[in-house]
């Protein structure tokens, strides 16, 4: 099996939270979604949690240097030595290249960046949906949904145009099943 540096690319409600379950058992290596992790601290009320929770109920972006931070802590522990599964982490292009120094600094590379693509009306219709089934604060008003794909396309997607020359972007198409989905995620570390 092929590298297994990897991160899990695109926009809100593509389909990374569903995926990154099924491919870090593949790959058998730490899931680390900052979604999550931002979540576990606003459900604990912790200082970060407060922070992070004025920026994600709006749809916006928790700063960078709270986000790089975090992240920063969490890839120097030991368990992310053999693989890391990254979902939600880089969202901007100043992300993406503090993950460069941070991934250098422990002396590994990033081996794919797994970018799943979704229409935006396709988009729309499953945060909706996702919205009536998981109760997320941040999925109930469309301002706020609105606002995230906004956030996505100006922020985050120029993490591609960083990404691509390195020749480390696997474009993953995002309609079908899950498990059509999962097959041609699957396919990229068979090769
Ligand atoms: P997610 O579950 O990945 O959609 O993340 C939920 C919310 O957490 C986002 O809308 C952001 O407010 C925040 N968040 C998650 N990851 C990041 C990140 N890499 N940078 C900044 N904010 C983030």
């Amino acid at each position: 099996m092929s590298g297994k540096n990897v991160v899990l690319f695109g926009p809100p409600g593509a389909g990374k939270g569903t995926q990154a379950v099924r491919l870090r058992d593949l790959l058998d290596v730490p899931h680390i979604s900052t979604g999550d992790m931002f979540r576990y601290h606003i459900k604990n009320d912790t200082e970060l949690g407060r922070t992070a929770k004025e920026y994600s109920n709006s749809g916006r972006l928790v700063p960078d240097e709270v986000t790089i931070a975090m992240v920063r802590d969490r890839l120097s522990q030991a368990d992310v030595k053999d693989g890391f599964l990254l979902d939600g982490f880089p969202r901007s292009v100043p992300q993406a290249e503090a993950l460069d120094k941070i991934i250098s600094d422990l002396g590994i590379t990033l081996d794919h960046v797994v970018n799943i693509s979704v229409q935006d009306e396709e988009i729309r219709t499953r945060l909706a949906k996702r919205a009536s089934i998981e109760g997320r604060a941040d999925d109930a008003d469309p301002a706020v949904i609105q606002n995230r794909i906004d956030t996505y396309k100006q922020q985050s997607e120029p993490c591609l145009s960083y990404y691509r020359p390195k020749g480390i972007v696997r474009d993953i198409d995002g309609i079908g099943s899950i498990e059509e989905v999962f097959d041609r995620i699957k396919a990229v570390f068979e090769k």
